[in-house]
């Protein structure tokens, strides 16, 4: 099979994915074998390539995983062949310490990332538990449903995070593809949205997604946040949010790793007030499911932009220039 290798870490500009032929993998117990048509780039991609996580090597990354079901191992029971499936960041945990006993899955230190520690979905052909795949609600296209998976789900366990109620004001700051995709749940909910975000594109797409007040991250909005959530690969955004949170407000971080270090924090200025700051690690198999049944429900509409799989380099380079609006997805083969 045709795959986007990873065999040492480095800047995304020196384009360090080479197209490789790799042996398509044989599912093995409650394996499925999947026949990839779509899977989205995301920055933690960015992250394990450029070495600031530590993938396994070589690696096929890829966490937004959109295909079909075409082999099964000998003890598959939830999946049949044609299915059409998905797979997210979570590849498997040990399912028997503490907290994966607990539905804290996303702690487990056995944890597993999609793409990372196990194959990913840059290639035609992947296998996956199928107690760690979804099924994917028909209104989704298979582009329309790979940024879900990730951008989207996390981006739900982020709002959940963030303890907000009904009327409340949020602040979003960085406005990707997990942003887009949070601000129309967020809508759903009936909050009131900030956005706080520098390329122009960005600030049009939250503009017409709903959000009640735009500006650059360094901007006062007219009231403060109730919380807020930074989507930003870079240190400098937390002082910044925290300078406009409310007496109480918590600060969620939506990112696995900062580009670069997060400025010292002024205690009396920043943090007082019993303000909060809380970081997302990973994503539990229950994210994923409410968040696909919830972006069904509202619908959500994710933006999405189609790349070629060999194209994998280019596409996640205009990522780390924040060029995409909304998600982009690298199309791998034809949907059904
Ligand atoms: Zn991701
Ligand atoms: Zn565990």
């Amino acid at each position: 099979m045709k795959a986007m290798v990873l065999r040492e870490t480095s800047p995304i500009e020196k384009e360090p994915l080479k197209m490789e032929e790799w042996p398509e993998p044989v599912p093995r117990f409650k394996e499925i074998l999947i026949q990839v048509t779509v899977c989205g780039i995301c920055h933690t991609e960015l992250d394990e390539i450029e070495g600031r996580l530590s993938p396994k090597l070589p690696m096929i990354p890829g966490h937004q995983v959109i295909g079909k079901v075409v082999e099964a191992g000998p003890m598959v029971r939830r999946f049949k062949k044609g299915d059409r499936v998905g797979v997210a960041w979570i590849y498997s945990a040990c399912g028997k310490c503490d907290f994966c006993q607990e539905g804290e899955e996303n702690l487990c230190s056995e944890f597993k990332g999609t793409g990372c520690d196990a194959e990913g979905g840059y290639a035609e052909y992947m296998v996956v538990s199928e107690d760690y795949a979804y099924s994917i609600p028909q209104r989704f296209s298979d582009s329309e449903a790979a940024p879900l998976l990730c951008a989207g789900a996390i981006g739900y366990r982020d709002l959940r995070l963030a303890k907000i109620k009904k009327g409340q004001t949020i602040g979003l700051f960085g406005f990707g593809a997990s942003a887009h995709l949070v601000i129309q749940v967020a809508k759903y909910w009936g909050m009131e949205v900030f956005v706080f975000t520098r390329g122009e594109g960005h600030q049009k797409l939250a503009q017409r997604l709903g959000a009640s007040w735009v500006g650059k991250p360094d901007e006062v909005p007219p009231k403060k946040l109730h919380s807020a959530i930074d989507f930003t690969p870079v240190g400098e955004t937390i002082p910044l949010a925290l300078k406009v949170l409310e007496r109480g407000g918590r600060l969620v971080i939506a990112v696995i790793r900062k580009r670069n270090p997060v400025p010292p924090l002024d205690y009396a200025q920043l943090l007082w007030d019993e303000k909060e700051i809380k970081s997302v690690a990973n994503l539990t198999r229950r994210d994923a499911q409410e968040f696909l049944h919830l972006a069904a429900e509202i619908p959500i509409l994710p933006e999405v932009q189609e790349f070629k799989l060999e194209e994998a380099n280019q596409a996640l380079y205009l990522l780390k220039q924040g060029r995409i609006q909304g998600s982009a997805v690298l199309r791998i083969s034809k949907s059904l």
